[in-house]
């Protein structure tokens, strides 16, 4: 099954802006298309404006921030677009993940640019009219912005929250609907993962299960564990918590590698918490090692091939 991927339309090159040209965004045209089934979705254009048409921008009327034209401000897109974001929400339920497109005032995730009665531009800006109620309604949903998208930290911490959403979702289908089991087997693969990216929410979620036969309402429970569970991954895991990870691993051996090989290991490691080597490094060592020696718990661990090789995502980490 494809993973479903909201997208904002320009960013695929379509071309909806303003000006009639678009944004289009190569990394996700170019590789992510190749595993995500992008979703692309205009909100302008989706309330009916026109390409080309005026500009618009968010404005801070100091009563709530209204989406209005550049040049007049009676000119009030704001309704419209919420009532166009309510009416599409529904088809978006089964997204995994969402690529916005920075700056716009409909679309942008962060610092777009507020203004002011007066003119003046407010510090720090804002959030697109559109993404803030998608925000709003799925908070859940890993929700990147293309620029972002060129750090490796963020750019991996977003796959990785894509295609553990998608498993999530993957984990509870059947005939028999969400189970306890189900979850339970889930997170069993994501220990590690939580581990490396929030030792906290790694803790909270084992809490939750443990206490899961207490919750009348599986559904209500399924929404809390995906919500922790997607804020706990938004953390992004990073050299010490990592370095950690692959200790703990390392110790999964200790019975099968003899001293050279568990010396070299630990080098590895070391050299990656040192900064001398990528993440994959180590993790390349781990793979191999458990493919001579077969470990139920580990080969199942979500953090050793979270998603597909080929997008060589931490090469860089
Ligand atoms: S940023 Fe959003 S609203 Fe603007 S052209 Fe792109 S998809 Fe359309």
């Amino acid at each position: 099954m494809a993973i479903i991927v909201g997208i904002s339309g320009c960013l695929l090159g379509q071309q909806v802006r303003f000006d009639g040209g678009h944004k289009r965004f190569k990394f996700a045209d170019e590789e992510l298309s190749d595993y995500f089934e992008f979703k692309p979705v205009c909100p302008e254009v989706g309330i009916g404006m026109t390409i080309p048409r005026p500009v618009i921008r968010l404005l801070d009327n100091s009563i709530d921030i209204r989406l209005v034209d550049s040049k007049d401000n009676t000119l009030d897109y704001t309704d419209k677009m919420n009532a166009f974001t309510d009416n599409v929400l529904p088809s978006l339920e089964t997204l995994c993940g969402y690529i916005v497109c920075a700056k716009s005032p409909s679309c942008g995730m962060e610092r777009v640019k507020l203004y002011l009665d007066n003119g003046h531009s407010v510090p720090g800006g804002s959030v697109g009219i559109y993404t803030k109620r998608l925000m709003q309604k799925m908070p859940w949903l890993p929700i990147e912005e293309d620029g972002r998208l060129c750090d490796p930290v963020l750019r991996e911490n977003f796959v990785f929250r894509v295609y553990a959403l998608n498993d999530l979702y993957e984990s509870i289908k059947g005939e028999d609907g969400i189970t306890r089991n189900k979850l339970m087997n889930f997170h069993a693969r994501y220990k590690l993962a939580l581990m490396a990216n929030h030792p906290a929410t790694y803790r909270k979620l084992g809490q939750l299960l443990a206490k899961s036969h207490q919750w009348s309402d599986i559904n209500a429970f399924f929404v809390e564990y995906r919500q922790l569970l997607m804020d706990g991954l938004k953390h992004r895991s990073n050299c010490k918590t990592n370095t950690n990870v692959l200790l703990h691993i390392q110790g999964y051996f200790k019975r099968n590698l003899d001293k050279q090989q568990k010396a070299e290991l630990r080098d590895v490691i070391m050299r990656y918490r040192e900064g001398n080597l990528p993440l994959i490094a180590p993790l390349t060592l781990i793979n191999h090692h458990l493919s001579l020696n077969p470990n139920e718990y580990l080969s199942k661990q979500a953090y050793l091939a979270p998603y597909p090789e080929a997008l060589k995502l931490r090469y860089s980490l």
